[in-house]
């Protein structure tokens, strides 16, 4: 099976480092950690619970992309934001192409909330990322251009049960 790029205990390893990491940076903070739907919801369930500090969870419809295309247009599905007041956002995808859809929502929480700051944690993150419109804080494996699916992550909404990340052909 030389489609599968990540196996689920390849996830779960560096998923485990990462909230380690969470756990130090965050320590002494109020932390809510936001789902962007519907792709990051297999990592965000995983992760959150690795994460041992206190923190609160929250979730953002985001849509960007229509099959294996963006369409360069960030769309909520949601209009009011809470109000956060002195809370740490840590907004959770599962990949970052263009960064557009994270940088649209870093935006829209800044504008709209009283956050004391909003920073991101990908699974996925493209290595020629030529565009670099937001370096995420996180980021638990990059990858090359190729399209994938699984462990959240779908092709026309399908695939996203799939407990590995596969390459989709
Ligand atoms: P961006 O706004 O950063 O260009 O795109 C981010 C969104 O595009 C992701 O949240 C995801 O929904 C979608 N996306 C980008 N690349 C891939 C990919 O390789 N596979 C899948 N399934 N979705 C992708
Ligand atoms: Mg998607």
């Amino acid at each position: 099976m030389d489609k599968i790029l990540f196996s689920e205990q390849q996830i779960l390893d560096r998923t485990q480092l990462i909230a380690n990491q969470i756990n130090q940076d965050y320590k002494d903070k109020q932390l809510t950690l936001i789902a962007i739907l519907n792709g990051s919801v297999v990592f965000f369930a995983d992760l959150i619970k690795k994460i041992t500090i206190p923190m609160q969870i929250d979730c953002l419809g985001v849509s960007s992309y229509e099959g294996t295309k963006s369409t360069g247009n960030v769309v909520f599905r949601q209009n009011k934001l809470q109000d956060f007041t002195d809370r740490h956002i840590l907004l959770v995808d599962d990949i970052l192409d263009t960064g557009l859809t994270l940088k649209a929502t870093t935006e829209k929480f800044l504008n709209e909330t009283n956050a004391l700051s909003v920073n991101s944690c990908v699974l996925l993150s493209r290595k020629n990322n030529k565009h670099k419109l937001l370096i995420p804080r996180y980021t638990a494996f990059e990858i090359s251009n190729e399209f994938v699916v699984g462990y959240g992550l779908d092709y026309n909404e399908e695939f996203r049960n799939l407990p590995h990340i596969e390459i989709f052909r």
